[in-house]
């Protein structure tokens, strides 16, 4: 999933705290988010009969529709073996096979009929496999849904069976179904559940009529991660249960309903149209998924690597009226917004494994809330992508049908592995669609982005947030762009051999989900099979993921010229510290770093890069140099990491990276764009997460000071949270920018070459 920016300001929008790494392409977007239409909609629960419900499927088999007649010829979840495969962490007696879903949406689009409630009524057929034997209870999620029936099918005829609801821990108030008898582990039984979705809460389904907003046609559509499948389907709503899904939906006529998988089937009578969408590659619940408005569909196709004849669709629906053909006072470019999705699904094709699915759709989404959402070959995209300025969004979303979809979380303590995994594409994709620059650029700005923010980054481990914490507030921080350097870290520091073990263990796992640990133990053979050992996985999971925090390098240094050469002494020392008891901060933190010595001579820099293991909090080495050392530094791009420093031939003011303020590039060339941008600082992140429009996190003004101390370049009333500095009056040298941003003053080294 990828949350939703609110800005107006198209610097803000790259930088703000939730994603400094959204957009490559950046525009203005100036969208009212009031989404807040529950209060439209009149709270009234009714009693439905299951008669209404007869009706409508009555309606169906006049429609010469496959449903409801369950067919379950490809439905089978076996191994090579013929067993049938079970993925499952927590304890659970049984293991889903199938979704077969049919939805009646056809009262709620059919403008005509007026509902006090947006309410629709559902068929769910589950196929379950027994893992337990002795079993006579098994346990659904049915949270705020009114089911009528509950029965089981058994060969020609239908079985009522009895339910409850039960309070649990963990507040899932799960559905108890008793059986008709006792069965025992590989006994495969199907589960018919009739249901009414009546409630007025918005979560996990949202409608908006015409009427509630300004949109040109009625939309509906399902958002379910993390757990919220609960609120539109009953089902076994957890992500280490993987099942094949078919969806039916019934729409009037002229409405689209699309969901995961392909189309397999469609039936119309005079009015409505039923939908079945089926899907063979298993599912789990989160990112099963339903959109339905009136789209206009528009088509490429990606041709699988080595399958000559094999191409899939890749296919877009956004409304008519959002594309300029067809309205030339459009503000969207939805083509052009697309138009990298085959690139990228090549690309990961390349880098790491085939594409496995059927297709691959987006669609547009308003009023959506999150930016994107990867559900399973139908992603969906907030309408003001649409925009042309969300590229990086897009790659993330594809991004996750690798890590994410390919293989999932197992339980939401593991949710890093698919948002860091689709996070770390992005970046990816900035290094193979553009440049190097760019990718570093982006994971510096990542990484400072989360090293100002001290508190957060100190006191939490990505590993284990709250399901309903996980996409909230300080956690992206965490769960996106900490996670997504993890994933850059092991890139960087094991190279290929990195990509080996990842592609290996997406093929292992392909189609499951996994732990944690389970992840670590299969990176950590593969490594092994390929004898890299330059991390030690089981520390590095302890430092970066169970732990918290990162290290806080402070380097001294200084040189002696001897025979003519520069012998410089340097000196690391890790002086992290925790800060409340909450914290799991290392007081070592053993990830080898690479550090950066910059030398000059007659105006030319170069860096000289050197490789570190670390063994102790303290470290020293020490190095002979052709020319004079001028800075020494951890390569930021490499590891997460903070540096306090005192630059050589920079006496005063004593400078620190951990002040949300950055200079990139630095050192910098006059043909550079030289970037000055502020990020979140510690004191005020809070505030930060409350303002909309992010006024405190601006630069007011910078002053550039030449190493003596004269005024060399200033600007004021910049009011932006990025600007670009004037560098070109500035010769060949170092200088000091002061910055003031928010009315606080901060000093950053900058240094010119040619
Ligand atoms: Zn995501």
């Amino acid at each position: 999933m990828k949350n939703k920016l609110k800005t107006n300001n198209r610097f803000r929008f790259r930088f703000t705290y939730r994603f400094i790494i959204l957009l490559v392409v950046l525009t203005t977007l100036n969208v009212n988010w009031n989404t807040n239409l529950n209060a439209k909609i009149p709270i009234q629960i009714q009693n439905i009969e299951n008669q209404i419900f007869e009706t409508k499927h009555n309606d169906l088999n006049k429609a010469k529709c496959s449903y409801p007649e369950q067919t379950y010829k490809r439905l089978n979840k076996l191994d090579k073996n013929n067993n049938i495969q079970i993925s499952q962490v927590k304890e659970s007696n049984y293991d889903v096979l199938s979704y077969d879903l049919f939805v009646d949406w056809y009262n709620l689009f059919d403008e005509k009929i007026e509902l006090k409630v947006k309410e629709f009524a559902g068929l769910q057929v589950m196929k379950i496999a027994i893992t337990k034997d002795n079993t006579n209870s098994i346990e659904i999620n049915t949270l705020t849904m009114n089911v009528n029936s509950v029965r089981l099918i058994d060969k020609n005829s239908k079985i009522d069976l009895e339910y409850s609801i039960i309070e649990a821990d963990d507040n899932s108030e799960p559905n108890v179904i008793m059986l008709d008898k006792t069965y025992n582990i590989n006994d495969t039984i199907s589960i018919e559940i009739a249901y009414l979705h009546n409630t007025p809460m918005q979560l996990g389904f949202q409608y908006y009529s015409t009427s509630a907003v300004s949109i040109p046609y009625p939309i509906g559509y399902t958002m379910s991660e993390p757990e919220n499948a609960r609120n539109w389907m009953p089902c076994k709503d957890r992500p280490d249960d993987k099942a094949f899904s078919k969806i039916s939906i019934r729409m009037p006529i002229g409405y689209t309903a699309i969901s995961n998988g392909l189309l397999v089937d469609s039936a119309k009578t005079d009015s409505s149209i039923v939908y079945v969408w089926e899907n063979d590659i298993p599912i789990p619940t989160y990112l099963m998924h339903i959109i339905a408005s009136k789209f206009y569909k528009w088509t490429d196709y990606f041709q699988r690597k080595g399958q000559f004849n094999d191409s899939i669709e890749v296919s877009y629906y956004a409304w008519e009226q959002d594309l300029p053909e067809f309205n030339s006072k459009s503000k969207y470019k939805p083509r052009e917004s697309m138009q990298p999705t085959v690139a990228m699904l090549e690309f990961l094709s390349n880098y790491l494994n085939e594409y496995p699915y059927q297709k691959y759709s987006q669609a547009s989404a308003f009023p959506f809330q999150y930016g994107g959402m990867e559900h399973q070959t139908i992603t969906t995209v907030n309408r003001s992508w649409l925009q042309n300025n969300a590229e990086l969004g897009v790659m993330h979303e594809v991004g996750h049908h690798w890590l994410g979809n390919m293989i999932s979380c197992a339980t939401w303590n593991d949710v890093w592995i698919n948002e860091g995994g689709a996070t770390w594409t992005e970046w990816l994709w900035l290094d193979e669609a553009y440049n190097n620059d760019l990718y570093k650029s982006y994971v510096t700005g990542s990484t400072l982005s989360l090293t100002s923010k001290t508190q957060i980054a100190l006191n939490n481990s990505i590993y284990g947030i709250e399901p309903n914490m996980i996409f909230t507030g300080q956690n992206q921080v965490l769960v996106y762009t900490k996670a997504g350097l993890i994933y850059n870290m092991l890139n960087r520091i094991l190279g290929e051999d990195f990509r080996i073990a990842l592609t290996n263990t997406l093929e292992e796992y392909k189609f499951k989900s996994l732990t944690t640990n389970e992840f670590r133990n299969s990176l950590k053979k593969y490594l092994l099979q390929l004898n890299n050992t330059k991390i030690d996985i089981d520390l590095f999971f302890e430092e970066w993921v169970y732990g918290s925090g990162h290290p806080i390098y402070q380097i001294n240094s200084k040189y002696d010229i001897v025979d003519g050469k520069y012998k410089l002494s340097v000196n690391l020392n890790q002086i992290q510290k925790e800060t409340n008891p909450n914290s799991k901060v290392k007081e070592v933190y053993k990830t080898p770093i690479t550090v950066v010595i910059t030398t000059e001579k007659d105006g030319v820099f170069k860096d000289i890069y050197k490789e570190m293991s670390i063994n102790n909090k303290i470290e020293n080495f020490e190095i002979i140099l052709d020319d004079e050392p001028i800075d020494v530094d951890i390569d930021i791009t490499a590891i997460i990491r903070t540096v306090v420093v005192n630059p050589l031939g920079i006496s005063n003011p004593t400078i620190s990276e951990n002040n949300g303020i950055s200079i990139y590039p630095n050192p910098a060339s006059k043909d550079n764009l030289v970037t000055l941008r502020k990020y979140y600082t510690t004191s005020n992140i809070e505030a930060n997460l409350e303002n909309e429009n992010n006024d405190f996190d601006i630069i007011n003004s910078y002053e550039i000071y030449d190493i003596t101390g004269n005024l060399v370049e200033t600007k004021i009333n910049i009011n932006l949270s990025q600007t670009i500095l004037d560098i070109q009056n500035l010769s060949i040298g170092n200088y000091i920018v002061k910055v003031n941003s928010n009315n606080k003053i901060t000093f950053q080294k900058l240094t010119i070459i040619d």
